[in-house]
């Protein structure tokens, strides 16, 4: 058993219900439903071509307590992406429907063709420290930097919390 966080974005198709349908559903994976849920935040997409318009995204955080092994969470998170619609091409940062992304499961450090955690881009990425801060102000990762520290150094460049 292991505190999975996952973060959520969407900007594409009815982004605030996509992240309200993925709420629920990760609820289900949880084993006891306790779920804990960040505030719900609006952020400028990530762009590769800056000249390419894509929507703001919604973002948010969810924590679960997962009986899956790592890899078994993130194939069900790829079913919900599925679901809902998700379009998988070899292009990055494209718009989309739904995008799952797993943080953190408790402690582990883990390096897999498929699976890196915690996620490469969490140290980061405004959308994603924000939420993490909202669940769990003492939150340390594996490599001892504390989210307290991420919160209080990151820009707010681009993010406004709206729930
Ligand atoms: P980014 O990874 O920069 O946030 P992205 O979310 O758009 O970009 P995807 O196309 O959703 O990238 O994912 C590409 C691959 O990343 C997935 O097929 C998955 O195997 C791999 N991956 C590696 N580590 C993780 C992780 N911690 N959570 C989700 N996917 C991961
Ligand atoms: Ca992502
Ligand atoms: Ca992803």
């Amino acid at each position: 058993m292991g505190l999975a966080y996952i973060g959520i974005g969407s900007n594409l198709d009815q982004p605030r219900k996509q992240v309200e349908r993925a709420i629920n559903a990760l609820k289900l994976l949880s084993v006891d439903e306790e779920i804990k849920v960040s505030s719900i935040y609006q952020s400028a997409p990530m762009t590769i071509d800056s000249n390419s318009q894509q929507d703001e995204y919604i973002n948010a955080v969810v924590r679960i307590n997962s009986s899956d092994t790592p890899i078994d969470l993130l194939d069900a998170l790829q079913n919900i992406e599925n679901t809902q619609g998700r379009v998988r091409t070899s292009e990055h940062w494209i718009a989309r429907t739904l995008d799952l992304d797993l943080l953190l499961f408790d402690d582990l450090v883990i390096n897999l063709p498929r699976l890196t955690v915690p996620h490469y881009g969490l140290q980061q990425r405004n959308f994603v420290i924000y939420p993490l801060f909202d669940i769990d102000v003492n939150l340390i990762l594996p490599d001892k930097t504390t989210i307290k520290s991420l919160y209080e150094s990151c820009s707010a460049d681009g993010i406004r919390k709206i729930e």
